[in-house]
């Protein structure tokens, strides 16, 4: 059984949150031979393009799409729920890659056919790719708290701190800067067993809430939290749900975010290096128990982080 105290540690932020080498980086290995061409007029003067995205993918589940070119790419943009990103793009092999992340929100989204729009130039000619991604149902895991009615109604003289601190959330949260700096699998930020997944259905005394948009970490208070990948601290703050919390942003729209806090060793702007010790776990904010929340935000919808920290880019692409 998992422990009362862990369980509800994370209860309240969901309202406010509406090893590879240097080549596995950009999604291939070495050796690879990338010689695929979807155009059957293809002549050796003529680009070869291979687009890769996949076709179904769990509500709430990051994944990967790459565009692979012989000749150079340019301006690449990624069309996704509303939202756009212009990917950075690598050269391996005399292969010039792009290479984004998306994915869905277990708040929001729907299950059913959602389209994936790529468009690139290659010799000055604007081509488009077009995919539908099939979001597919997920059943989370369900959990029921009964906790006292104090613990789950903000007080009234918090509100307008509430609403404040959300504005600065959401600018953090969908934060897309033009180079990417993540690279996969992401690092564990710390090696405590995880507590509670992503996308738990949680019912307090009784009532749905919002499902749970992150993960928690077994993490006493004072162990040293580790960042996922190379970013840029984008936000530092003491909020009301998650307390201190540090938010890095990783590039081309992902995000990630740390709280409960007992102690920041970083500041805002600062450079951060995979693996660079951002704080220490603590039970600051809206938490029962000393622990670890943390959540990945990729163009603003916040996914489920565990597979980020099992997969390389290829292992994504198969
Ligand atoms: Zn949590």
């Amino acid at each position: 059984m998992i422990n009362r105290h862990v369980l509800a540690v994370c209860l309240a932020v969901f309202m406010v949150l509406c090893a590879g080498s240097a080549f596995a980086q950009f999604g291939l290995q070495d050796g690879d031979d990338v010689t695929l061409s979807t155009d059957v007029n293809a002549t050796a003067a003529a680009p070869q393009l291979f687009f890769a995205a996949p076709k179904t993918v769990d509500i709430g589940e990051p994944f990967l799409v790459r565009l692979t070119s012989s000749k150079v790419l340019e301006e690449v943009v990624v069309y996704w729920q509303g939202k756009e990103v212009m990917p950075g793009i690598s050269v391996w092999n005399n292969k010039h890659i792009a290479m984004a992340m998306l994915g869905t929100d277990v708040l929001n989204a729907k299950p059913g056919p959602m389209e994936l729009v790529v468009t690139a130039s290659v010799d000055g000619v604007r081509r488009t790719f077009k995919k539908n991604v099939n979001v597919a149902a997920k059943t989370f895991p369900r959990q029921d708290l009964t906790l006292p009615k104090k613990m789950v109604t903000p007080p009234k003289k918090v509100y307008d701190r509430i609403a404040s601190e959300r504005k600065v959330i959401a600018k953090a949260k969908n934060t897309i800067s033009p180079v990417r700096r993540w690279s996969l699998p992401l690092l564990r930020p710390v090696e405590g067993k995880v507590t509670s997944v992503y996308g738990l259905r949680r019912f307090l005394n009784k009532k749905p809430k919002n499902p749970h948009r992150g993960m928690d970490f077994s993490a006493p208070k004072g162990t040293p939290i580790k960042c996922v990948a190379d970013g840029k601290v984008i936000l530092v703050g003491n909020h009301y749900y998650a307390g201190n919390s540090v938010y890095v942003d990783h590039g081309n729209g992902v995000v990630s975010m740390y709280f409960h806090m007992s102690e920041v060793k970083i500041k805002v702007g600062d450079t951060v290096q995979r693996g660079q010790i951002l704080g220490l776990s603590g039970s600051t904010g809206r938490a029962t128990g000393a622990h670890l929340h943390l959540s990945i935000g990729v163009l603003g919808k916040l996914v489920d982080p565990a597979p980020l920290f099992s997969h390389t880019a290829d292992q994504f692409l198969e």
